[in-house]
């Protein structure tokens, strides 16, 4: 048994005694009497024999279980592979109103009143469900793979019409009396396709994000349980959704960041994916345009099936330019904005069409770059970008730990025009106001949308022409189809090239693309310009050329030198401590322990580096030291893991 109230103790099971008249299997939730109070609990196991000790009685359970056998299988994989305690995960997987034991799925409470826009939309009106259009052969084709193989990865460009073979998918596995689950990264920003769902499925439909509220989650999570849908579309948490028949599992962009959990147990809703697909026996099917290099490599070896949707259905790709921002200085421009991208944009206003103008969200002046050779001080050891920090007074490399004073000439040129790097998208904004002083600006990020509803609105007023340039961050990148876009600036394509993670080249090429997706979607021409200081960066140069096989092949290798996924597995032990100097000892004391338990068992294949600062060294008054694990099976390592207060573990780290 897992007991909730028992979380914050590091003990793991209890055991109990089943009543008489009680039948229990394992995943049955059940009130158990916990020291002086009750708590609740999760049947883990049932055994007929006897443990020769008195145990309590369990109080009582709901009739039916909770979790369904496939999803304690799926817990206790996650409970390995993340390092998690199970208890842990198991709360992941059951809405917070369910875990409390106030819902009891008797149906929704008059009480409450509020709704999101998004579930209105998945009830329906009613309306009879939409017919599906025929597919392209290139569809059909992709429908076929999925239908004949446990595992597949759709691969196109947005717009390509992988949608249309979701739905396909779906409805094929419906019509084999099979439910179906749909994943896509924050679904509040993609209404349209909830819509799409909605509009081909009608009311069998449940919705499943973090925004609903509590009471709505649970209702939309007995729906699922008790078998009322066909469908359940949802973000990263709508994977633990309960569907007893269940039969497709399908992942849109695939490998997008927002699928990763940034709270224990710090999974990855694509890896659950993949497990649950594998242990409820149902198929998989991965969707991007842009597939992280690991999962392409799975394609490439076999362990997926490759279905491809290599044209835009309509309209081709926009044109891509890319600047090289060490020209400009030169021809006397030391603004952020290129001269090429100031006459792009004015020619977009001149005949009455739009712009955006897309900064990095992480902007911040955290690297250090070389003005005349546009690169960044490099980590010896792990060829990652080093990050400055001031309470160190030096550079560092948050993987491996080296460190450096700030270098006076760039070490690849020689240069003195090295410095921080980066700008904010205020100060963008204000700049735009500079240059195109007759244009209506809106600026859209994380301050000026607070939330959902200020973000509908800015993308509204945006997109119903109310104004002219859009400043925004990656919010920008994701979702609507704006048709009246016709010029689209990068700003800063560089940035996320020099972010010290060994995914740099792969994000920096996933973000163009990205951006670019949202120019041209109609059959206009709408012109892209990439300001970067390394137009000659594959990352950069695939990205212009639509070319990702092309990016992929030149990535792969280096990711085999330097040991990186998906050529080894790796793992973040970060401890945080309010004090500096305790974090830093503590940290190593964690190394020690680590290091000599690694020694001891033999444990052979697996690189124990740091500790090193994270990212971020002091983050909320805390400073944070971080050890990293490098190499093959390191679920072997989890029982050596330093264990106590300020310690979190973080497996397959997404920055
Ligand atoms: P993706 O999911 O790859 O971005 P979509 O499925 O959204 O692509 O398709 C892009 C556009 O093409 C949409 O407007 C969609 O309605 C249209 N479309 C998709 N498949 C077809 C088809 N078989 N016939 C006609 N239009 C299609
Ligand atoms: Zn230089
Ligand atoms: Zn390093």
């Amino acid at each position: 048994m897992a007991v909730e109230a028992a979380r914050a103790l590091d003990r793991g099971h209890y055991t109990y005694l089943v009543p008489d008249d009680m039948e229990l299997v394992p995943g049955h939730r059940v009130l158990v009497p916990f020291g002086r109070r009750s708590a609740w609990g999760y049947v883990l196991a049932v055994s007929g024999e006897d443990p020769g000790i008195e145990l309590k009685a369990i109080e009582r359970t709901d009739r039916e279980p909770l979790l369904l056998p496939h999803q304690l299988e799926l817990a206790r994989a996650m409970a390995e592979h993340y390092w998690a305690p199970l208890l842990e995960c198991i709360r992941a997987m059951v809405p917070p109103r369910i875990r409390g034991g106030r819902s009891s799925g008797a149906g929704p409470s008059t009480r409450q009143r509020r709704h999101s826009a998004l579930l209105a939309q998945a009830a329906g009106s009613g309306q009879a469900p939409e017919t599906p259009r025929p597919l392209t052969p290139a569809q059909r084709a992709a429908v076929a793979q999925v239908r004949s193989n446990q595992a597949v990865l759709l691969h196109g460009v947005t717009g390509s019409g992988k949608t249309e073979v979701y739905l396909a998918a779906v409805e094929a596995a419906r019509v084999d009396g099979l439910q179906s689950l749909v994943l896509v990264p924050e679904i509040s920003l993609t209404p349209q396709l909830v819509e799409r769902f909605a509009r081909r499925f009608g009311g069998r439909l449940a919705v499943l994000h973090s925004r609903l509220t509590e009471l709505e989650r649970a209702q939309q999570w007995w729906r699922a349980r008790r078998g009322e849908v066909d469908l359940v579309v949802g973000s990263r948490s709508a994977v633990f959704a309960p569907l007893p028949r269940l039969g497709l599992v399908c992942v849109d962009e695939e490998g997008s960041s927002s699928y990763k959990q940034d709270r224990t147990p710090r999974y990855d809703a694509g890896w659950v994916a993949r497990r649950l697909a594998e242990l409820a026996g149902a198929r998989l099917l991965l969707g991007s345009a842009i597939p992280s290099v690991a999962t392409y490599r799975e394609a490439e070896t076999g362990a997926l099936a490759l279905a491809e949707l290599p044209q835009r259905i309509g309209g081709g790709l926009p044109e891509v330019e890319l600047v090289d921002m060490r020209q400009e200085p030169e021809a006397g421009n030391r603004s952020p904005v290129s001269r090429r991208l100031k006459e792009v944009v004015d020619a977009a206003l001149d005949s009455e069409q739009q712009a955006i103008l897309f900064l990095n969200r992480r902007g911040m002046a955290t690297f250090v770059l070389c003005r005349d050779c546009g690169r960044s001080v490099q980590c010896p050891n792990c060829s990652v970008a080093l990050v400055q920090h001031a309470e160190l007074d030096g550079l560092a490399c948050h993987y491996c730990g080296f460190a450096e004073p700030l270098p006076a000439h760039c070490p690849y040129c020689g240069s003195r025009q090295i410095r921080a790097f980066g700008i904010g998208t205020q100060r963008l904004e204000s700049l735009a106001r500079r240059l195109w002083p007759e244009a209506r600006i809106l600026r859209l990020d994380r301050d000026t949308a607070g939330g959902e509803e200020g973000y509908f609105e800015i993308f509204d007023a945006f997109s119903s022409g109310r104004a002219d340039i859009l400043v925004g961050t990656q919010l920008v990148a994701r979702g609507f189809d704006l048709p009246a876009v016709a010029a689209v600036g990068v700003v800063d394509a560089d940035l996320p090239l020099h972010f010290p993670d060994y995914r740099s080249a792969e994000n920096t090429f996933a973000l163009v693309t990205q951006v670019a997706g949202r120019a041209g979607r109609t059959g206009r021409p709408a012109r892209v310009v990439v300001q970067t200081s390394n137009p000659e960066h594959y990352a950069l140069r695939r990205a212009a050329e639509h070319d990702y096989l092309g990016f992929y092949r030149e990535e792969l290798p280096s990711r085999e030198i330097f040991g990186f996924p998906p050529f080894a597995e790796l793992a973040v032990l970060t401890y945080s401590d309010d004090d500096a100097e305790r974090a830093a000892a503590t940290a190593r004391d964690g190394a020690e322990w680590l290091a000599t338990g690694m020694v001891r068992g033999a444990i052979q294949g697996v690189k124990l580096m740091g500790p090193s600062p994270a990212f971020i060294l002091k983050l909320r008054g805390s400073y944070r030291w971080q050890l990293t694990l490098k190499g093959e099976g390191l679920s072997r390592l989890a029982h050596l893991a330093p264990r106590g207060r300020g310690w979190s573990y973080d497996v397959d780290p997404v920055m």
